[in-house]
This record gives structure tokens, C-alpha cells and sequence, in this order.
């Protein structure tokens, strides 16, 4: 087992594997502990799980790690991660969200949220995989075993949403991809009066219409829908329904980040601050200058962008995989949300939502991932900074997370990710072309590291 449990987002790992009942029901107690360290009042935690196979029996280990270090355990059964962070800061001490997000079927993942909704992260997961590994878990005695409720919260969600959204006459396709957002979007935007066309809405952990994860090559049955019919726009969710991917009336997908910027552009005003990750879009940079906002780019990751966003009281902040974040509604990515907003955007503007990408230069960006085992990921991270170290072409490097270099005309970063044994390549230049070629540069560290 590793000695560090957390990634960029919670616990994953393979189901039955690193996520066995015992394992997943240990960190749960540790999680609980931790909250009863730091002065937890209610004794209350609320529980939620998306729609993998496996997460009802990581959710009931879970629950068992809870109650028995003297929490109550509200039980929201199916709920996006969203919903939850929205419903913990109604007197919960914390809450746990069972998801793998937009991984593959046979993994999953824990991830775990203080009282106010964010996300543990950093220092607060060290406390908790220190409690872990020391073994210092305390078992309450049987007068202070906790209780199993049920619990709604998609309700109050679906409520929020509407309130957020803006009722009009549009036409939308919803693919949730037989995740949790099967339960909300469809509705929301039905209540928003919307005309709603659905694929993929049942809830299934086997994922028979598409994988999880909401990227060009899963969104082809969405994409070839939205070319053939007349519809405003359609829009995909991963599994846990915290991220959102839009499809232009055109058929046209749009990256998360060109969403971010277009919510930016709309959304913000002279001498805002908006976070966002280093792996982030130059459009990003072309908004902010033309609306006088401040940017700040922080390491990829919801927790670190979200905790940036509280420094700096920040409105609005945004990753470039889809995930938007409204401070002043909901401290999480919350694709709900970016939905309703980008739809009262296209309404406000009254216009078509491919006339609206057009103000806006284009960039290309391709994003590939290579294979790497975790125990190689830093030494190669080195090896990628040493060679451009040296190189005549680079202008910058920035080394917030992973190596992101910075060449005339465009970028590549390489950042090895803490999820899974993979190492990502990001490129962008403002041609095809030039991104096409960028990335037949990254994807040489695949010969580097096959000599290590
Ligand atoms: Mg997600």
C-alpha cells in the first residue's frame, strides 16, 4: 500500500484492489477522527455515491468507519458531488462523496469535504493519512455508535439550479453518461422550460453508452445528434457531475476551458481576480486583458484552485477539464451550475451559441497521456526540465506543477498525474499545425522513458 493515500482529487484506485471494504472503511474512521480532533460539534456526516458498481459497497464500509467512531451518517444515496458540497454547510461537520469521476468503471474513489463544503486538501490530508497509517484510530464504546439516516439533497440542489438558471426557449441535448447528473439536469432544464432531448440518462454501472470521462472521443454519439438535429446546445457530464462539456448548435466540442472563458468574459468585471490552473488555455490571458481582470494560475486540482479562490474572495474560477467553480453559490466544480449559466449566457446574448465562439481567437490544443509508473513520474519530471533547460527556443519555464514550457508560438506542459500511472502532455499554439508538431515533441519522452 503507499504511504500517501491522496491524489489530486481524494483517494482512487482500482475497486476490491486498493478499494476493498476494509481499506475503504479505515480511512473513513481516520477522516472521522480527524473531524473530532479539530472540534466537531454535530457528530454529523452526510454520504453520497455515484453510479459505479462498486460504489453502494465502498459506501456502506464507509458508513460502517463513521458510525463507528461516533458519527451520525446521513445517507444521500445517488447524489453529484455538487449536491453534496452544497448540502454539507447545512450543519454537517463534513461530508464524504464515493466517486471515481470521470475514471474508468472498474476504479472508483473517496472524496472528502470539511464543514463548509471544499475539499480537504494538503495539510488536512496529511493529518488524515497520519491518523491512517499510525493507527490512532479511536472506536467509540457502544453507547456512541453512531446512527444511519436517509437523506435528500438532490431536491435543494435541482432547486438552486433553477434558481440560478434563466427560464427561456431553448433546445438542449443532456448526456449524462449514466452518471448521477441522470437524476438533475434533465429535470432542471425541463423546469427551466427548455426543450430536453436525453441519451445515455439511465443510471448504469456497467456504462453501456459511454466511458465516464466527457472528452472528444466519448462524446461522439452526443456530437453526431447535435450535427444531424436542430438543437441550441447539448452538454455532457462525467460520472460525479462536477464537470461539464458543452457541443456548439454546430456540433462543434468545445474544451472546458473555452467554456471557462466564455463564463469569465460574461460573468466577471473590471478588477475581479479569477483562479485557474496552470494547464489552462492563453484565451484565458486574451480575456483578462481585454476585461482588466486578474488572473492567477495555481496547480491543477479542484482543492487548490478552490482554496486560491477563498484567498483571493475570488467569484468565479475555473479548470480547463470543465470544471467551474461559483464561490458565491457553491464552493466546488459544479457542472450543474456551469449549465444553467452557460444557457442563460447563450439567451441573454440572443445568439446562435456558434456566432458566440466566434468573437473569440482560436487556439488549438491537443491533450494526450503516455503510461508511467508512479515510482518513475519524478525522476522523468526531472529529465523533461534538465533537456529544456538547455534549449535555445524556451522563453519560459514554469514549474507550479509538473514542467510547463513556454516556446515563440505556443506551449507544451508535462505533469505526471497523482491518480493514475499516467503522464499528461498538454499542447497549444495558434495552429494546428503548430500544435500538431508540439505534440510529436512531447510525445518523445515516451523514448526517454523507456531508457530510464
Ligand atoms: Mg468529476
Amino acid at each position: 500500500m503507499p504511504q500517501k493515500l491522496f491524489g489530486t482529487t481524494g483517494i482512487r484506485g482500482l475497486a476490491n484492489d486498493l478499494l476493498t471494504p476494509e481499506f475503504c472503511s479505515k480511512v473513513a474512521s481516520a477522516f472521522g477522527c480527524y473531524l473530532k480532533e479539530i472540534g466537531a460539534k454535530n457528530k454529523k456526516i452526510l454520504v453520497a455515491m455515484d453510479t459505479r458498481t462498486s460504489s453502494e459497497m465502498i459506501k456502506n464500509s464507509v458508513i460502517s468507519g463513521l458510525v463507528s467512531v461516533g458519527f451520525d451518517v446521513f445517507d444521500a444515496k445517488i447524489a453529484p458531488t455538487p449536491a453534496v458540497q452544497y448540502s454539507v454547510a447545512n450543519g454537517f461537520d463534513g461530508g464524504v462523496m464515493i466517486t471515481g469521476s470521470h475514471i474508468p468503471p472498474d476504479r472508483n474513489g473517496m472524496k472528502f469535504f470539511m464543514s463548509d463544503g471544499t475539499e480537504v486538501y494538503g495539510y488536512i490530508e496529511e493529518a488524515i493519512e497520519g491518523i491512517f497509517f499510525s493507527d490512532k484510530i479511536k472506536r467509540s464504546n457502544w453507547k456512541e455508535i453512531g446512527r444511519v439516516f436517509e437523506w435528500d439533497i438532490n431536491k435543494a440542489y435541482k432547486e438552486m439550479l433553477v434558481k440560478n438558471g434563466m427560464k427561456g426557449n431553448l433546445k438542449v441535448i443532456v448526456d449524462p453518461g449514466h452518471g448521477t447528473q441522470c437524476l438533475i439536469m434533465p429535470y432542471v432544464l425541463q423546469e427551466l422550460g427548455y426543450e430536453v432531448l436525453t441519451i445515455n440518462s439511465q443510471i448504469d454501472g456497467f456504462f453501456p453508452g459511454r466511458e465516464p470521462e466527457p472528452n472528444l472521443k466519448n462524446l461522439g454519439d452526443l456530437i453526431s445528434i447535435m450535427k444531424e438535429l436542430d438543437y441550441d446546445i447539448g452538454v455532457a457530464f462525467d460520472c460525479d457531475g462536477d464537470r461539464a462539456i458543452f457541443i456548439d448548435n454546430e456540433g462543434n466540442y468545445l474544451m472546458g476551458d473555452v467554456t471557462g472563458c466564455i463564463i469569465a468574459d460574461n460573468l466577471l468585471e473590471k478588477g475581479d481576480t479569477l483562479v485557474t490552473t496552470i494547464s489552462t488555455s492563453s484565451l484565458i490571458d486574451y480575456v483578462a486583458e481585454k476585461k482588466g481582470i486578474e488572473v492567477v494560475k495555481t496547480k491543477v486540482g479542484a482543492a487548490d484552485v478552490v482554496a486560491e479562490s477563498k484567498k483571493k474572495k475570488a467569484k468565479y474560477s475555473f479548470e480547463e477539464n470543465g470544471g467551474c467553480i461559483f464561490m458565491d453559490i457553491n464552493p466546488a466544480r459544479d457542472g450543474g451550475l456551469t449549465t444553467v449559466i452557460m444557457t442563460k449566457i447563450i439567451l441573454k446574448k440572443n445568439k446562435k451559441f456558434s456566432e458566440i465562439l466566434k468573437e473569440y481567437p482560436k487556439f488549438y490544443q491537443i491533450k494526450e497521456k503516455i503510461s508511467c509508473p508512479d515510482n518513475l513520474k519524478q525522476k522523468l519530471t526531472e529529465k523533461i526540465k534538465e533537456i529544456y533547460k538547455k534549449d535555445h527556443r524556451v522563453r519560459k519555464i514554469d514549474e507550479t506543477d509538473g514542467v510547463k514550457v513556454f516556446l515563440d508560438d505556443g506551449w507544451i506542459l508535462f505533469r505526471a498525474s497523482w491518480t493514475e500511472p499516467i503522464f499528461r502532455i498538454f499542447v497549444e499554439a495558434k495552429s494546428k499545425k503548430k500544435a500538431d508538431e508540439l505534440m510529436d515533441e512531447g510525445k518523445k519522452i515516451d523514448k526517454i522513458l523507456k531508457n530510464m
